[in-house]
This record gives structure tokens, sequence and C-alpha cells, in this order.
């Protein structure tokens, strides 16, 4: 049985072996803790009957879990002195290509039809740079990619914000554009302490699970996400403040009254209380009289 990367010491040895210096700016936090690993393979219920997405390998932590539990691997990793490293701590697996791309700016739709030539299910898995948490996945879900499920190690807070249900103060925008396109939910949450060098706040691993169908109609999705933002947008407001304001010269207060009166909610209900079905209601409402 080889021994883990995933270990304090076998990543020291790793990081000594090259001389490695963590770039801050890029993400790098390793993680040193097999057990967490494992427990992000049955989140994320990896089989060998599926194939997946890493992004941000590192030194191939998590990347060699996803090479013994699945099928094929391909993983993104932006920083080129990796790439070596990659090379000889994954030399034992023969399932793992490795991409030196930047994630945000790679083909990754053409990448999947290039690189998995069977027609295996394909799941995302990463532990994530902290400091494009939110674009990578916007990016993954908007991107129309033939994924099932993305299961992301993130910032706790975030990954609060993103599974959110109404009523909580994490409730927001974020968790209405997530939900939009995937059931989510928190599958666990992690300490600080299970990364070298240790980040600054603790995490959590998000599941995502794609939805096959919106959840809700819409008559236009760019009209929805904006009057959601816009609704949000001094929280301890009315809806009827916020978006009084926010479509000040494009609908008339007549008309913004009737968009409440005709979805049948109360403007002087606050965002937070909202279910994206009610969202969708206004919004479609309100775009009706923009027209
Ligand atoms: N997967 C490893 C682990 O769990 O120990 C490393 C995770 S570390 C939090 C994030 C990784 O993402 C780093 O290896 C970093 O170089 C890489 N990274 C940062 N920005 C990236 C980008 N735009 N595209 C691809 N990889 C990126």
């Amino acid at each position: 049985e080889l021994k883990a990367i995933a270990t304090p010491k076998r990543t020291k040895e790793i990081l000594n072996k090259y001389g490695f210096s963590f770039k801050k700016s890029l993400g790098q936090n390793f993680l040193v803790d097999v057990n967490i690993l494992k427990n992000m393979m049955q989140v994320a219920d990896i089989t060998k009957d599926v194939n997946t997405i890493e992004i941000g390998p590192g030194i191939g932590a998590l990347t060699e879990q996803l090479a013994i539990h699945s099928n094929q691997v391909m993983a993104f990793e932006i920083d080129q002195r990796l790439i070596p490293i990659l090379e000889d701590t994954l030399a034992p697996y023969s399932n793992i290509q490795i991409v030196n791309k930047d994630i945000l700016k790679a083909d990754i739709k053409q990448l999947c039809s290039e690189r998995f030539t069977d027609e295996r299910e394909i799941k995302v898995v990463a532990n994530l740079p902290y400091y494009i948490t939110t674009p990578i996945l916007m990016q993954l879900l908007m991107a129309k990619l033939p994924i099932t499920s993305i299961t992301v190690m993130i910032q706790r807070e975030v990954a609060e914000r993103m599974a959110a249900v109404r009523n909580t103060k994490e409730y927001g925008s974020l968790s209405i554009a997530i939900q939009y396109y995937t059931n989510a939910s928190i599958g666990m949450i992690v300490p600080k302490t299970v990364f070298n060098p240790q980040p600054r706040v603790d995490s959590a691993v998000l599941h995502l699970s794609m939805r096959e169908q919106p959840p809700v109609e819409l008559n236009d999705e760019d009209f929805f996400f904006d009057l959601v933002q816009a609704s949000f947008q001094q929280r301890r407001k009315t809806l009827r403040n916020n978006l009084i304001r926010h479509f000040t010269g494009i609908l008339t207060k007549e008309e913004i009254e009737q968009g409440f009166e005709l979805s049948e909610i109360d403007g002087t209900r606050r965002a937070e209380s909202l279910s994206m079905e009610e969202f969708a209601r206004l919004a479609n409402h309100f775009y009706a009289r923009t027209n």
C-alpha cells in the first residue's frame, strides 16, 4: 500500500524536495488529512463508474484519491512549477491527465469531449483556490457542461451562503444564483488546521447536484438575477423600497405597484422572506411592464 500524499509528513517531504514556496496569490493551501479526502469521496459519491474533473491539484493530495476511486481524472493546474512535481507524486497512477491551464480560461467542454472518450458520468471535485471560488462556480454552472455534480471545499461562510434557505441571514442573491442551477447542501465543516499553510478561516465541503430542469420558468434570466440582486441591495429595507430605487427611470411607481399586485406579493416584505418561486413571479410581472 502506497503512502498517501495528504499527510503532514509526506507533504513536507515533497515541498522540501522541490524547494517549493507557496504563492498566496494563487490560494495555495494544501490538504494534509487523508480522512477528509475520503469523506469528500463519499459526499461526491465517487465510484469507478464516473470520470472526474479537479481544479487546482497542488501537489496531488486530492488527485491521488480521485485516481484511486474514480475512472479517469482530468486536473487543471495554473501554476507551472507544480507540473513536474505532480508528474513525480502521481507517477504510480495511469488514469490522470494534468492540464496546465487557468480554469477560468480553459475550454472545459471541448477538453471533456477530447479527453473523456467513454460515456461515463462526469463529476467535479476540488479544493478550490479561495480567491476565485464564486467566479469558478458560476462559470461551471453557466457553461452547460456535461457534469452531474460539483463537490468543493470552499470557505465555510461562502458555502453557507450558497446553500442557505430563506428567512436566514445567509440567504441572498448568491443562494438564489447557485440554487437556480443546483440542489445545494453542505457535506461537512472542515477546520483550518488540516491545511498547510493554514488559511485564516474554516472551510466546508459544498455539494451541488445539477438540476435537469430550471426550478422556475423565467421570461428573462438576466432580468431575474438583476431583480433578485436589487431586492437584496439593502437587506433591511422593504422589497418596494429596494425595487423603486432600482427601477427609477425604467418603471413608474404605478407599474411597480401593479407588478406587486399581479404577482400577489406584498411590497412591504423583505427579500429574505421570498422563495425562488416568488422571485420568479415578481420578475416575470416586472419584466412584462418594461416592454
Ligand atoms: N488540491 C490541492 C489540495 O487539496 O491539497 C491544492 C488545493 S489549493 C487550495 C488550490 C490550487 O489551485 C493550487 O494548487 C493553485 O495553484 C491552483 N489554482 C489557483 N488558481 C487557479 C486557476 N485559475 N486555475 C487552475 N488552478 C488554479
